[in-house]
């Protein structure tokens, strides 16, 4: 269902949620691959903040138990000024079970960080954010430059540092493999750099050419050689590798941590836990609704105006979400649990499971107890096999 939903506060799915994820769609120049919802024109941010404050308050009713993380991301949210952003934590922490052990992290991007004498970062150390993560994607310039990215190498290891020296102890760093430019060898020493670091956290990606992308049309001009599939796995098979010798626990298919650093807003997500989404294009999920709010920052604030939200509601069926839970759960460490499948979805849902997980056994899955999960090999094709053991 879309439209313009009123907003009251006291919707009827006033249940126990844990997360709030705040979208900021703004950053200094497109990434020829990014596909999120953003703008490189700064003319609505000060309305866009006004509606987002407007958000907050009139979806109270949303949650009603303590809220474990909160998640800022974009766009670049660290091109927020520090007073935005205290404010904007601050109108969270009043309006909802904000709890004590609370996790906060910041997407920030290099060059936000490197850039001055580190006021910006003591800034942060003055609000709630306590987990910075960091989107590097590279330590070469020649992948940076092809990427668009608006930082260099140079001032992402300035970053971590300067970080660091504020305080942060919590940091989270992002890379891409399988781009064009990034040899094998060029690839380990950027997995080398951040082990030599002492980075706690690392979500790496391959390089996807999304739609409507400056990459994709590159490619289609000729201008770029497309990604190839077969760099891509290798890469991520040396990744797992590396990581994983050097201590890291490979908890979910891009996402790589040491002892008691997984991220817990992200592991919330692929636990089915629910969560609340601010900002034009963030998602909310219920347990039994998802809700996408408009792509589109004038028409959000528009809504908000007028105090309604301007989105989209879908009521997930129980397929969907056995098929949500099959997907999410079976790119992570923990894996799909047959006993919660039955308890929630119900013995038909187990017989389907376990008789196609069977033609996977050994080779991509195995199961140990009540708990499958991927071999090394089967994480290469985790979408492929999600799929198959969708139920249709
Ligand atoms: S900074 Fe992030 S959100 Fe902005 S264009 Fe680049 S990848 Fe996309």
């Amino acid at each position: 269902m879309a439209g313009l939903y009123e907003l009251t506060g006291n919707t009827k799915h006033a249940i126990p949620m844990s997360g709030i994820y705040i979208h900021f769609p703004f950053c200094k120049q497109a990434c020829h691959y990014c596909n999120f919802h953003f703008s490189t024109s700064f003319q609505f941010t000060q309305a866009y903040l006004e509606a987002l404050h407007k958000e907050v308050s009139l979806r109270k009713g949303y949650l009603t138990e303590e809220v474990e993380t909160i998640y800022i991301g974009g766009g670049t949210p660290s091109l927020m000024s520090v007073d935005a952003l205290g404010n904007l934590l601050e109108a969270i922490a009043n309006t909802y079970n904000v709890g004590a052990n609370i996790e906060v992290t910041l997407e920030a991007n290099p060059d936000d960080l490197s850039s001055f004498q580190n006021e910006y970062l003591q800034g942060l150390r003055s609000t709630n954010v306590n987990r910075l993560s960091i989107g590097v994607q590279s330590f070469f310039d020649q992948d940076l430059q092809f990427m668009n990215r608006a930082h260099s190498s140079k001032e992402a290891v300035a970053a971590i540092k300067k970080s660091r020296e504020a305080g942060f102890d919590n940091i989270t760093v992002d890379l891409i493999y399988g781009t064009p430019t990034l040899s094998d060898q060029g690839w380990m020493q950027n997995l080398q750099r951040l082990v030599d670091m002492e980075i706690n956290h690392i979500s790496a990606y391959a390089l996807t050419v999304e739609k409507d992308t400056a990459l994709e049309k590159f490619i289609r001009q000729g201008k770029v050689q497309p990604v190839d599939d077969h760099k891509s796995a290798y890469q991520f098979e040396m990744m797992v590798e590396t990581l994983e010798s050097s201590g890291f626990e490979h908890y979910e298919i891009s996402n790589f941590a040491k002892e008691g650093f997984r991220s817990r807003h992200n592991s919330n997500y692929w636990k089915g836990i629910p969560y609340l989404g601010l900002g034009p294009s963030a998602h909310s999920f219920n347990g039994t609704e998802r809700q996408w709010n408009v792509a589109h920052t004038p028409k959000y604030i528009k809504g908000l105006e007028n105090d309604k939200l301007d989105c989209e509601i879908e009521t997930l069926s129980v397929k969907d979400r056995f098929n949500e839970y099959v997907m999410t759960s079976l790119r992570t460490s923990w894996g799909v649990d047959i006993k919660y499948v039955n308890s929630q979805f119900g013995q038909e849902f187990v017989s389907h499971f376990e008789s196609v997980a069977a033609e996977h056994l050994e080779e991509t899955m195995v199961k140990k107890g009540e708990k499958y999960t991927l071999t090394g090999k089967g994480k290469l094709y985790a979408d492929g096999i999600a799929s198959n053991l969708f139920l249709v």
